[in-house]
């Protein structure tokens, strides 16, 4: 062709064709976790709306109730359910990170003809993270902090590629920096804001408290992103957790022997299937932490 690919900053896993219905038999678990979430790059949360500042405007980030740097709930629950449904046997159907709903399923069914399973129990994804009629067994708070500092940075206008593979679309953390030839302009929340978030806990099992971990980037061997441009150096977030407070149903909190980061990591070295072994390693490897560094 003699032209040089354009080097991509996202990467395709693999779908996991097998899908699972969930059977949460078994001991539950409840309880919070008090996180902490460092924002590793500036990120953009759109309200739809624009600011004027200094005689330019730009994307309005979200902010909270005081006009502090905020992530919604709703947006790290989202890249957090992203992970889980690409690395378990869910019923994610596409990029968007969301299982198919039923209705969507069916509507599918009808329209292809084709023998699609469906699923009448919901995966282990939708049954941690609510779906349709099924009720989320976990809650995140805002993501809050105290800085009201915002940056305005120029970027390009997002291209959006025509869908190349079937399986999900995950960013990666070693960008390359493009050129930047438009001039949009959007507000930012400053890389290095520290957020905190409670996440409550309301029974589930104990697989899918290691799904969840695990999917938090807990054991430390990946991190995601949210918000929007992701693909232009924007959003990758470090999440820690602070403190937790797990009991069973008997209100025995030893849940968690060891490290929470250990506890985080049995998702993957207990996992006995090789192609769900092979998408986290994938995944891994799109979205390996990358050190960073604060100028000034
Ligand atoms: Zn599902």
């Amino acid at each position: 062709m003699g032209t040089i690919q354009e080097e991509r900053n996202y990467d395709f896993l693999p779908l996991l064709a097998e899908k699972e219905e969930y059977n949460n038999y078994g001991e539950k678990i409840k309880g919070t976790l008090e996180l902490e979430i460092e924002a590793y790059e500036d990120i953009h949360i759109g309200t739809g709306q624009y600011i004027q500042k200094d005689n330019r405007f730009a994307k309005e980030c979200y902010k909270d109730i005081d006009g502090n740097a905020c992530i919604p709930a709703s947006s790290l629950k989202g890249a957090v359910r992203n992970i889980s449904a690409c690395v378990s046997k869910s019923c994610l159907d596409s990029a968007d990170g969301k299982c198919l709903s039923r209705k969507k399923q069916e509507k599918r069914n009808r329209k292809e003809n084709t023998p699609y399973r469906k699923i009448e129990k919901p995966c282990i994804t939708c049954c941690t993270y609510g779906l349709d009629s099924y009720a989320s067994r976990i809650i995140f708070s805002e993501c809050k902090s105290t800085s009201s500092d915002f940056l305005i940075k120029k970027i390009n206008q997002p291209y959006t590629p025509s869908k190349t593979e079937d399986g999900p679309k995950l960013y990666k953390n070693e960008v390359k920096n493009e050129e930047i030839e438009d001039n949009l302009e959007v507000e930012v929340m400053k890389k290095g804001t520290i957020f905190s978030c409670r996440l409550i806990i309301k029974e589930i099992t104990i697989e899918q408290l290691k799904l969840l971990l695990f999917s938090l980037g807990l054991d430390e061997s990946f991190e995601f992103k949210v918000g929007g441009f992701k693909g232009q150096g924007y959003g990758k977030v470090k999440i820690k957790a602070k403190a937790y407070n797990l009991s069973d149903s008997k209100g025995r909190k030893h849940i968690i022997q060891g490290s929470l980061k250990e506890f985080a990591s049995t998702y993957y070295t207990e996992c006995k299937d090789e192609k769900c072994t092979n998408v986290m390693n994938k995944m891994r490897t799109i979205m390996k932490p990358k050190v960073v560094e604060y100028e000034g």
